[in-house]
């Protein structure tokens, strides 16, 4: 197998800015990312150009929401369809049409108001993602590798999906709209240890690793609501700002206005993107994950 293409994204939300100035960096100067895969081509994509300019996630909803394969297909751009309806359109028409992407891997990077650290998200199991994993957590032992094969993947409706292959570096804590040093490093280096790792399939020298530490999605968990739909508790001063800890049956995970703990009922979860500020609109709390190795 070789990796001709590597298309490198940032700015598919608009106001993560992580992404949007690494991907300006490299665009300016990539010399340093070429030199890690020279068996690759790589290129740059602001994604979402009209929401980075407006500091938004989106301009009317959520761009990386657009690329389910049915949805793309039942849906073509009209008079009236939404900014990012439009634009997922013309995004399938240069790199796809999906299924038929005509890059070889894309890696699209966002950030998190989440504390879940560098995490490398992936969407298939297979032994190309799985070595992918296990390089990049070989290498950097900080990362977190979060696993999203619940469904096939033509059906993510994830733009990096547009890809023959893909993973989404997705690192926080950073607040929208704002840049930090440390989250801004983390995410360079994860996206070249990602090209370095290409490097070595494309020259036959990757390695045979091991399996690694991995979690594995399960669910979207709401915040608990009353009888009038209105939300009746927060995420847990234990789990906010600790995303990926261990939260078993009995242990407290939200907890009410009156400052009463409420207590996780079920199998033993790991929360991530608890208290993600873009899911807040949709009163989602977090999303668990069960801890495996990939
Ligand atoms: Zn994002």
């Amino acid at each position: 197998m070789t990796i001709h293409s590597i298309l490198i994204c940032g700015g598919t939300h608009g106001n993560e800015l992580s992404g949007v100035y690494a991907v300006r960096q490299w665009k300016q100067n990539s010399q340093k990312l070429q030199q890690l895969a020279p068996s690759a081509n790589i290129s740059f994509e602001l994604v979402n150009k009209a929401s980075v300019d407006a500091r938004t996630r989106f301009i009317d909803e959520d761009l990386n929401r657009q690329f389910d394969l049915r949805k793309l297909q039942a849906k073509r751009a009209e008079d009236g369809s939404s900014h990012e309806a439009t634009l997922a359109q013309s995004l399938n028409e240069q790199y796809g049409p999906k299924p038929h992407g005509n890059i070889d891997l894309i890696v699209d990077i966002h950030n998190t108001t989440s504390a879940m650290g560098p995490t490398l998200i992936v969407l298939e199991n297979d032994h190309f993602n799985q070595q992918l994993a296990r390089y990049v957590k070989t290498h950097m032992p900080d990362a977190v590798i979060l696993v999203e094969d619940h469904i096939p993947y033509e059906q993510h409706p994830y733009f990096c999906t547009l890809g023959k292959r893909s993973v989404m570096v997705e690192v926080g804590p950073q607040a929208q709209g704002a840049l930090r040093a440390d989250i801004y490093l983390q995410t360079l280096r994860m996206t070249e240890l990602i090209v370095a790792f290409i490097e070595t399939v494309n020259t036959n020298t990757d390695e045979q690793l091991p399996p690694v530490e991995a979690y594995r999605l399960i669910a979207e968990i709401p915040y608990p609501t009353d009888s009038l739909g209105q939300r009746s508790a927060m995420n847990h001063p234990n789990i906010d700002g600790n995303d990926f800890t261990e939260v078993r049956a009995g242990m407290p995970c939200f907890m009410d206005f009156e400052g009463k703990d409420i207590l996780w009922e079920g199998d033993t979860v790991y929360p991530h993107f608890v208290g993600e500020a873009a899911y807040d609109k949709q009163n989602l709390a977090f999303a668990t994950a069960q801890k495996c190795e990939f």
